[in-house]
């Protein structure tokens, strides 16, 4: 590369990725065949409009690209239509909103603080500005369950247009059918944002909530699915010529959907990013991605183990998925941005989190969330999770001992050496 500064800055990043471990439970490594269609020649063309509707010629190849990621989709997660086209995980939930809602228009989504996304009506955003957010939340922290009761009380009361199922940074399964029957008595449209847990279902280790009757699905492409930064709307119902007007039915989702992601909201679609998107929906529906999931789940078992074992506060005491959020604040004193920055200095990344009804500020939050998307497409094991939380534990406690950090610095490296990236 003749831009020497860039190229040494990605290098050091790979490094950087290389050297240490990711906990990160949003993050992932994409495979070569994924990151060869993303830096493919595909990245030169302009698509704008669908498969076989395109406003531009020259699309022989673009349009079954595009087709094979849908089909792709649409057979690995049981939906009627997939728009693959959102750009990432924020505009596919912007996308839906505008296809069902009217400015003003009520969204009933999870309580921020126990788990829900920015994406779900955070002050400030673009979405809460537009739309009236009403919560359901945790009824009980030590186990995790939702207040279905509650959400009931409210959704009779505000009548929501839509309701959100879908986190990230909440460590249990969601009833899903519960959702539902409340949804059906009130009449709302039932989403669920799957950016955390998609390859999960894909992988066949958690519940789909197409099972339970929800008309759509949202999902980044890059967390546990395993492919390049972007994301897909997936949804029931018929699918019509998507540059055609029809009316706001159930039914007409799939098209209502395709009109508001283009021309709605977006230009040309980036058409090497689709490529890399059928490449890891191929790769998804390979059997080793199954087990890969399988291992997720065990070693995010095993971590959370370890670290309950060495004292730590997870909150609902463990994880039904890939990832657990510990409360830092109450066992250590500290905040969760302590612990951040002590981890990164033994070449553990992670992120701090907020808890539910957190005391603190998000930016200096109780606790941390940790994850084992990426720590288990490096190739590693339940035993190894039993030496991170260790890690952890040991890192927090000598915090202030530089040469302690040192030591446990090494030994992150000389392991996560071991493991290459793919
Ligand atoms: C990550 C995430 C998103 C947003 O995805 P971006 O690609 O970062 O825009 C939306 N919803 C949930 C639940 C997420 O976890």
């Amino acid at each position: 590369m003749k831009d020497t500064q860039i190229a040494k800055l990605i290098a050091a990043e790979a490094k950087r990725q290389r050297e240490g471990l990711e906990l990160i439970p949003s993050e992932n490594y994409v495979s070569k065949e994924v990151r060869e269609a993303m830096s493919s020649v595909l990245t030169n063309k302009y698509s704008e409009g669908y498969p076989g509707k395109r406003y531009y010629g020259g699309q022989v190849n673009t349009d079954k690209i595009e087709q094979l990621a849908i089909d792709r989709a649409k057979s690995l997660f049981k939906s009627d239509h997939a728009n693959v086209q959102p750009h990432s995980g924020a505009p596919a939930n912007e996308a839906v909103y505008h296809a069902w809602l009217e400015p003003g228009d009520t969204i009933m989504g999870m309580e921020l603080s126990h788990g829900g996304h920015l994406t779900h009506g955070r002050p400030g955003t673009i979405s809460a500005k537009l739309f009236n957010f009403v919560r359901y939340g945790i009824k009980d922290i030590e186990t995790g369950e939702i207040d279905y009761d509650q959400m009931r009380a409210v959704a009779l009361k505000t009548k929501p247009k839509i309701i959100l199922a879908g986190y990230s940074s909440y460590p249990r399964e969601l009833d899903y059918a519960k959702f539902a029957a409340i949804g059906n008595e009130v009449g709302a449209m039932l989403m669920a944002d799957m950016a955390h847990i998609a390859g999960l279902i894909a992988g066949g280790v958690l519940a789909n909530p197409f099972d339970s009757g929800f008309h759509v699905m949202t999902t980044t492409t890059h967390k546990t699915l395993r492919g390049p930064r972007g994301a897909m709307i997936l949804s029931r119902g018929s699918v019509s010529n998507p540059l055609r007007p029809v009316e706001k039915t159930l039914e007409n989702l799939p098209t209502l959907i395709d009109r508001t992601v283009f021309p709605g909201l977006q230009g040309g679609p980036h058409m090497h990013i689709i490529a890399a998107k059928a490449v890891a929906l191929f790769e998804a529906a390979q059997p080793e991605y199954k087990d890969y999931c399988k291992q997720v789940l065990s070693n995010a078992q095993a971590l959370a183990r370890g670290l309950i074992q060495r004292g730590f506060k997870l909150i609902t005491n463990g994880t039904d998925n890939h990832m657990m959020v510990a409360d830092i604040q109450s066992s250590f004193g500290f905040d969760g941005s302590v612990a951040e920055l002590t981890l990164d200095r033994i070449g553990l990344t992670l992120n701090k989190n907020v808890i539910p009804d957190d005391p603190l500020p998000p930016y200096k939050p109780s606790g941390i969330r940790l994850g084992t998307p990426a720590v288990t497409t490096r190739g590693l094991k339940e035993e190894h999770m039993d030496q991170i939380a260790k890690w952890i534990s040991l890192a927090l406690k000598r915090r202030n001992s530089e040469t302690d950090l040192d030591k446990l610095g090494k030994e992150v490296k000389q392991l996560a050496t071991q493991f290459p990236l793919p």
